[in-house]
């Protein structure tokens, strides 16, 4: 079964309408997979082979009957634990809550089981999504396929890493400031943060809640669209979510194309701090989407500077209201229950043993910028360079139909190199902030590897909100445009683990 690990979902689904292989085959291969690599990768935190196999079980009995299956019928997917999965842990990287069952699906989840996809389990992530490489999660770091001593990327590296590793074809994250992106750069896989309110946000534990976007991963520009087209659309249960129809994804990353496009490279990211081979991989990228037919403009949007700061005013503010809630009484861990202590005492020791080192430092920074007489310095010039960072944008897809820029400035880091500087680590986002705060849909895709250290170099394409088809549109063409040049998949080239 060592070739149905390697399948992408579109092939994976097709086997298993055709009769190739069955559904829990399939499942049980990936299962298989974890088992032998696992302990090396740690992409998950659990693993649900009972209820895998029975949702697999599930897909080939209704082939047996005849039904018609959709598209991902069959397809193992890892899905990340900040996604509530009814009856199945949910931790979201913290001993916060260790053991919590969810009583609900989220909807993703749920549209994930209706589309008869088997969720294999839940995955590795830095602490409530805080983090650039998976090392703030409560369970250890994730590493990266690539090279096991290396990050794989946050927050949702485990989700990430799960791919690349051919742990499963697919996989679900979310991106506040860029985890589903960054760690896509970092593991050589494909990942999209969709439009803002593009994908319900019921069921996805809240870090910043008008910045956070559920997404999807895969290892192909179609299999990402697949996904996406699953878990998108409108949902009465999300007060954000967007009651339009969903942008063609799937016939936009079976046509793609760049030709007579006009495709803006933003000039301000680039220079200090980026890698010398991540620009030099980015500008074979710019080179190709000339080749392919795309007109290329030099595009500035000068406020983009100000793009990490506000992120790190405004992410915080809502992450210290919305993890307000874990307050002992309601779920998971509990410390100093003993009738010895009084409520608020319980409230602050299990806050205290609950929360680690980064989710603290977040709750801290959010609560002064919105303590009064502070208000109006931090948060409120975030909001107010939030709005100017969307001028920009405006005004960049008023000359072109997308952008492009690297995903990250560097390769992937050694673990621990950054653990103890969070400034360091917040520069991993510096590109792919700004999408975040305007809402708009942005994707990366493999570019190839850097020459200083042959590990994997993502592509940024950045789409006008409620465009997120452009994205799949551009991402086929270069894709298809690499695979031209490179002849395999550029995961063939990761070393065997
Ligand atoms: N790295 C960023 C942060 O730590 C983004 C995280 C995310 O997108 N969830 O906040």
């Amino acid at each position: 079964m060592t070739e149905t690990i390697r399948w992408t979902a579109a092939e994976t689904a097709s086997a298993i309408a055709d009769g190739k292989v069955t559904a829990v085959e399939v499942a049980q291969a990936h299962l298989d997979r974890i088992e032998a690599v696992d302990a090396k990768v740690h992409a998950y935190l659990h693993v649900d082979a009972d209820g895998a196999l029975a949702a697999a079980r599930a897909v080939d009995d209704a082939r047996a009957r005849g039904d018609r299956l959709g598209p991902l019928a069959g397809v193992p997917l890892a899905l990340k634990d900040v996604f509530t999965t009814k009856g199945v842990p949910t931790t979201c990287g913290s001993r916060m809550l260790e053991g919590w069952r969810p009583p609900y699906d989220a909807t993703v989840t749920r549209r994930l089981k209706d589309a008869g996809v088997v969720i294999l389990g839940k995955t590795n992530m830095d602490e409530f999504a805080m983090g650039s490489s998976t090392e703030n999660s409560a369970y250890g770091p994730t590493g990266n396929p690539w090279d096991t001593t290396k990050v794989p990327g946050g927050s949702g590296g485990g989700s990430a890493a799960a791919i690349a590793s051919f742990q499963a074809p697919l996989a679900i994250g979310t991106d506040t400031g860029g985890s589903i992106r960054q760690p896509a750069a970092l593991t050589g896989t494909v990942g999209v943060k969709p439009t803002y309110g593009g994908v319900s946000r019921y069921g996805l534990v809240a870090f910043s809640s008008s910045l956070d976007q559920g997404g999807p991963c895969a290892r192909t520009v179609l299999d990402a669209a697949l996904l996406h087209e699953a878990i998108a659309g409108h949902d009465p249960l999300d007060s954000t979510s967007i009651d339009a129809p969903v942008p063609n994804v799937v016939e936009a990353a079976r046509s793609g194309s760049v030709r007579g496009l006009r495709v803006g490279v933003v000039k301000e990211f680039a220079g200090e701090g980026y890698q010398a081979g991540v620009l030099a991989r980015f500008a074979e990228a710019v080179e190709l989407l000339r080749e392919l037919g795309a007109e290329i403009v030099e595009i500035s949007c000068p406020n983009f500077t100000y793009a990490m700061p506000a992120y790190y005013l405004i992410a915080p503010s809502e992450a210290s209201s919305n993890l307000a809630r874990f307050d002992a009484m309601r779920y998971g861990l509990r410390v100093g229950d003993d009738g010895e202590h009084s409520a608020e005492e319980v409230m602050s020791l299990t806050r205290e043993a609950g929360f680690g080192a980064e989710v603290k430092r977040r709750i801290m920074l959010g609560t002064y910028a919105l303590s009064s007489g502070y208000y109006d310095a931090y948060y409120g010039q975030a909001q107010k360079v939030r709005t100017l960072i969307t001028r920009d944008f405006e005004a960049a897809f008023g000359q072109v139909d997308v952008l492009v820029s690297p995903t990250t400035p560097t390769t992937a880091f050694p673990i621990g190199e950054r653990a103890d500087d969070p400034m360091a680590m917040y520069l991993a986002d510096l590109c792919t902030i700004p999408s975040n705060l305007a809402g708009n849909a942005a994707m990366s895709l493999p570019c190839g590897l850097a020459d200083e250290d042959g590990l994997p170099v993502g592509l940024q394409i950045i789409a006008p909100a409620m465009a997120d088809d452009r994205l799949y549109r551009v991402g086929a063409a270069v894709e298809a445009g690499y695979l031209a040049r490179w002849g395999a998949p550029l995961l063939d080239r990761a070393p065997a683990l």
